[in-house]
């Protein structure tokens, strides 16, 4: 019988408490490392265009010694409604939390609050972007808002305080000084670590600061995207390499770049020295972006060591899941851009990695469409915890074991918000399948109030193609439409008005 009806049933009533059994119970730990902004084309273990130069040992570990996904997406790409559906099981709509500007209601059902009276410590450092106090953690540091790069602040339940050096190495020896000495080692934990890299404007450790000088990396084939073919949306977009990113700021030419003095002189002087133009420049960007966003992977990659090493060194690894996620995707000059927000694959996708010895298969790879109103229901049926009936995910703990459910969903839910907004990118929702995308841009600013778009995923993987109104795709079409209606509906989209 399971933990939660033996308890339930007042068996467990002959022991102290429910809690005093979880030592022999072995319910698993879990850790849930979740990184900002990190796309899958940067972490070694997905083969993409810069495994070789942006080698990932130890994020590449989780996946080796165990599973993954490579069809995991958000629901809303965009850090704190994603971070929003994390902890409640809910796409935006029904948390609240639609985009980085409305508050979060944490009143609200999540599931830490859940594991935390089924007898886990449960405990979040980092960024978690949700302002206000956190509830159902028995420890939580959480940095304001974005958060800095270098020497950052710390908010507690009980005051703030700045801690000197780089925020990943931080955000990893609070974890381990937690996991050492603040938790109660008689019961089974929940560990959130939350990092904050590599979140523009993408400022690594000092001591990564030179890992890729000379080094050039490939360019997408899309860099310079003219996006025919496409609506106003990707048209009138403010996140591309070419107009958006800034040198100053971004490519740290300036003196306030929100790192260490000097750091970047090396590119300043080449820059002086040659003055790239035109496209030219475009591609001298990219460069650098990519360079940076790169070394601020580099401490993450260490930092997840140290975790693994941790739990190894302690006896902890055999009965803790780790887990290795990022809150959304990000484009790496894919369409000319950076950024995430829209549907397209890059922004919509995100990295999901597991490893659990004896329950994980080394090396699974899984193709299931999963998404993270997923997240929450899994970490409940890890912890054998009763899972809520109005959460919207399914638990992946079948998945994790190598048992996808034969109705296992066949199509994911989209929806964007933020517009007007930063980044100018107009309000999307749309319908995925295993093979094509519809997309609905709608509302202000979209001509007609409402365009769509429709790819062919294997045919055009970097959706460059609109099919949308292609005579030959008219039953395709068409099913889609029906399908997002479905979803709407089994959603509860209609029934709140945003
Ligand atoms: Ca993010």
């Amino acid at each position: 019988m399971l933990y939660k009806s033996l308890c339930k049933a007042g068996v467990l009533l002959l022991v102290s408490s429910c809690n005093s059994i979880n030592a022999e119970q072995k319910r698993p730990n879990i850790i849930w490392i979740f990184s900002d902004d990190h796309s899958y084309q940067t972490i070694g273990a997905y083969g993409d265009r810069f495994a070789h130069l942006n080698p990932t040992p130890n994020i590449d570990r989780i996946a080796n010694e165990g599973i993954r996904f490579d069809r995991c997406y958000v629901g809303n790409s965009i850090s704190a409604p994603s971070r929003a559906t994390l902890l409640t099981g809910l796409h935006s709509h029904m948390n609240g939390k639609i985009n980085n500007q409305v508050p979060f209601n944490h009143d609200q059902q999540q599931f830490q609050k859940i594991l935390q009276q089924s007898g886990y410590q449960t405990a979040m450092i980092g960024k978690i972007h949700l302002d206000g106090k956190m509830q159902g953690f028995d420890y939580w540091e959480v940095l304001p808002g974005q958060g800095d790069y270098y020497n950052p602040v710390f908010i507690t339940d009980t005051g703030t305080h700045k801690v000197n050096g780089y925020v990943t190495d931080i955000i990893t020896d609070k974890s381990l000084d937690w996991l050492e000495n603040k938790r109660d080692k008689n019961k089974p934990f929940m560990l959130m670590i939350h990092h904050k890299a590599p979140h523009r404007t993408w400022i690594p450790a000092e001591r990564h600061r030179n890992k890729y000088e000379g080094v050039d990396f490939p360019e997408p084939a899309n860099l310079f995207d003219d996006y025919a073919t496409r609506t106003t949306a990707a048209q009138k977009q403010d996140m591309s390499i070419d107009e958006t990113m800034t040198l100053n700021r971004d490519l740290k030419l300036g003196d306030k770049f929100g790192g260490p003095a000097g750091m970047y002189d090396n590119r300043k002087e080449w820059f002086e020295k040659n003055k790239p133009a035109g496209k030219e420049l475009v591609r001298w960007k990219y460069q650098a972006y990519i360079q940076d966003f790169l070394q601020c992977i580099w401490a993450i990659d260490e930092n997840v060591g140290r975790v693994l090493d941790y739990l190894e060194e302690n006896g902890l690894d055999k009965n803790t899941i780790v887990m290795y996620a990022s809150d959304q995707g990000f484009y790496m000059g894919e369409h000319g851009w950076f950024d995430k927000r829209f549907m397209y694959e890059e922004s919509f996708r995100t990295p999901l990695l597991a490893r659990w010895p004896g329950h994980i298969k080394p090396g699974t790879v899984n193709t299931d469409l999963v998404q993270n109103i997923d997240f929450a229901e899994t970490f409940l049926e890890l912890a054998d915890a009763e899972i809520p009936k109005d959460m919207q995910g399914k638990s992946l703990v079948p998945l994790l074991k190598g048992k996808t459910p034969a109705n296992w969903r066949k199509s994911l839910y989209y929806h964007y918000y933020e517009y007007p907004g930063v980044h100018n990118v107009r309000r999307n929702e749309g319908v995925r399948n295993t093979r094509y995308k519809l997309i609905r841009f709608y509302g202000k600013d979209v001509p007609g109030g409402e365009e769509w778009e429709l790819y062919d995923l294997e045919n055009d993987p970097s959706e460059m193609k609109n099919l949308y109104g292609d005579k030959n795709y008219a039953k395709i079409e068409k099913s889609l439409k029906a399908e997002l209606q479905k979803l709407r509906k089994k959603y509860k989209v209609d029934k709140v008005s945003l």
